[in-house]
């Protein structure tokens, strides 16, 4: 078959990756580079781990997007995981790490439990006295995004697919099989997949009373010089415990110690506003983080990045059917760990081989 993929995030790069193996057609078409860096695969890096609260039927689904993972490092010739462990802070009694903390003993998922003041001994970024306990799982870590896509795209290139960079997608003709570009130039294919993240209302207006977008921003930071070892041994932060919905990333890769909090967004009707970072706000989103974090103004902010992304109302991934059109929606703030995964499943869809099971998957309804 002739397929157009639309946006080179990773759930494009990995439809088009697994469509191409399987001797499709595939063009790609992005409208920024690769990576782009205001799209939500475009940061240095995402977390990787099998922690979900007991029930979310998220967690399971862990072992295939690893296993996916496996085989694109297997094609790319290397891999882009970092996988240095999680660990969770509870602060309060039920807060996100204990729920992750139940899902994780409910899957039978080992788990180190740790009490305060050995875990801030361990991690001496902590401050023992604001917290319950913690808990470190071996299994997850950080997935390098912006390696991850330039392998991708050289892959796909590499393996007879059109990556096109610089292509604006202006309407999409779902009945037809066919997509205008800024250019004025027309593409037409035998099916067409959506995978345009935040923008995905622009060309789906429809959609719009099931997705909303927010813009947040992430800060990267540089520690007080005795807690760099720390730091650079440390596992990801999955959740920093309190109603936080805090997460850290410590330097791996190409990217630096990075913060970022659930609590700090906003509703936006576009993907691009508001880009630049306000006066302060990394400092407001550092703080955020203390407690549990010791000595927090002693970190000092070296970049602010801005984001865009897009949220089911029950934080689950989506999927839609137009005409010859699929449209993927796999965000809701976590959807990066699964992005291979999902790449095969929509595939799979395309080939005819079940939506509706494809859409349930994507629920973690399986
Ligand atoms: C701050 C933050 C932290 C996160 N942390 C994690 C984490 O730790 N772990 C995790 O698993 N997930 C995390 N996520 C979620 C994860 O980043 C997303 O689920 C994932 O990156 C979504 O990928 P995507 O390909 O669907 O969308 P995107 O990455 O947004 O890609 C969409 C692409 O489509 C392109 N595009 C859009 N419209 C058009 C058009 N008209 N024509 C051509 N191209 C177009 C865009 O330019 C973009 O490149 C986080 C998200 C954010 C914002």
């Amino acid at each position: 078959m002739n397929i157009i993929v639309v946006g080179a995030g990773i759930a494009g790069l990995s439809t088009a990756w697994a469509l191409t193996k399987r001797g499709h057609n595939v063009t790609l078409l992005e409208q920024g580079a690769i990576p782009n860096l205001l799209a939500a695969s475009g940061d240095h890096h995402r977390i990787i781990r099998r922690a979900y609260a007991k029930g979310s039927g998220y967690g399971p689904l862990i072992t295939e997007a690893y296993e996916a993972w496996d085989e694109l490092w297997e094609d790319l010739g290397e891999s882009h995981l970092d996988a240095r462990g999680f660990l969770c802070i509870s602060r309060e009694e039920g807060d996100e790490a204990e729920q992750y903390l139940e899902g994780m003993r409910a899957g039978d998922f080992g788990v180190d439990f740790v009490e305060a003041v050995e875990a801030a001994r361990r991690w001496p970024f902590l401050e023992p006295d604001t917290f319950r306990y913690a808990f470190f799982s071996k299994e997850g870590g950080a997935l390098h995004c912006r390696r991850i896509a330039s392998g991708m795209a050289d892959w796909l290139r590499a393996n007879g697919a059109n990556v096109y960079e610089k292509s604006k997608v202006t309407a999409i003709h779902e009945e037809e099989g066919r997509v205008d570009l800024e250019s004025g130039e027309t593409l037409t294919a035998d099916r067409i997949v959506v995978t345009a993240g935040a923008w995905v209302l622009k060309l789906f207006p429809q959609l719009g009373s099931d997705l909303t977008t927010y813009r947040t921003a992430v800060v990267y930071l540089r520690p007080p010089a005795d807690l760099q070892t720390a730091w650079d041994s440390a596992p990801v932060v999955l959740d920093v415990g309190g109603n936080t919905d805090g997460y850290i990333i410590p330097p791996s890769g190409d990217g630096g110690l990075k913060f970022g909090s659930g609590l700090h967004k906003v509703e936006t009707s576009d993907a691009e506003w508001n880009r630049d970072p306000v006066e302060g706000e990394g400092e407001a989103i550092r703080n955020l983080f203390a407690p549990p974090m010791a000595r927090i103004a002693e970190y000092e902010v070296t970049d602010v990045v801005t984001c865009a992304y897009t949220f089911t109302k029950d934080e689950r991934f989506t999927a839609a059917e137009f005409g010859k059109c699929l449209v993927v929606s796999a965000c809701s703030g976590h959807g990066y760990k699964f992005g291979a995964a999902v790449g095969r499943r929509a595939a799979d869809a395309v080939e005819g081989n079940g939506f509706e099971a494809f859409r349930h998957w994507l629920g973690g309804e399986i």
